[in-house]
């Protein structure tokens, strides 16, 4: 099995999989977000205590990216701190931007298996849209 089986294997199962797709009993945050361009909807829900991602969680339909790409990012960024994952959030991005050493993708785990959506440009806000939304529900929570 080549590589890029293995990481649409990743994806498909990500896309497949509802295990993280549901609502948190105790969300702390709870923040939209959309992608118009492909009608990729999600909403993501944090529990935040001391600083630490303490459980995450979504909900929301569209392409299999987007929803894939949500799911990947909440089992990355659960038990994280809010720093830990903003950097997460900015590695990310500069991954699918291609302006990211491979060495410093590692933290990134079964996220890399999005990379080569940075050569596919009409999909690229799908991928970042869980992202993004997690990047906003953490700068309102700073404010
Ligand atoms: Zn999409």
């Amino acid at each position: 099995m080549g590589i890029e089986n293995i990481y649409s294997d990743i994806l498909r199962e990500h896309a497949n999989s509802n295990h993280n797709k549901h609502h948190l009993g105790h969300p702390t945050q709870t923040q939209r977000g959309i992608n118009p361009s492909c009608g990729d909807e999600i909403e993501l829900e944090l529990e935040l205590e001391d600083g630490i991602i303490k459980d995450a969680s979504f909900v929301g339909s569209g392409c299999a990216i987007s929803q894939a790409s949500a799911s990947i990012m909440v089992d990355l960024i659960k038990g994280k701190s809010i720093e830990e994952a903003k950097e997460l959030a900015k590695t990310f991005t500069g991954m699918i931007k291609n302006e990211m050493k491979e060495e410093d993708l590692e933290v990134l785990e079964d996220a890399i298996a999005l990379k080569d959506i940075s050569h596919m440009p009409a999909r690229v806000k799908c991928a970042v849209l869980g992202w993004h939304t997690l990047e906003e529900s953490i700068k309102e929570n700073q404010e």
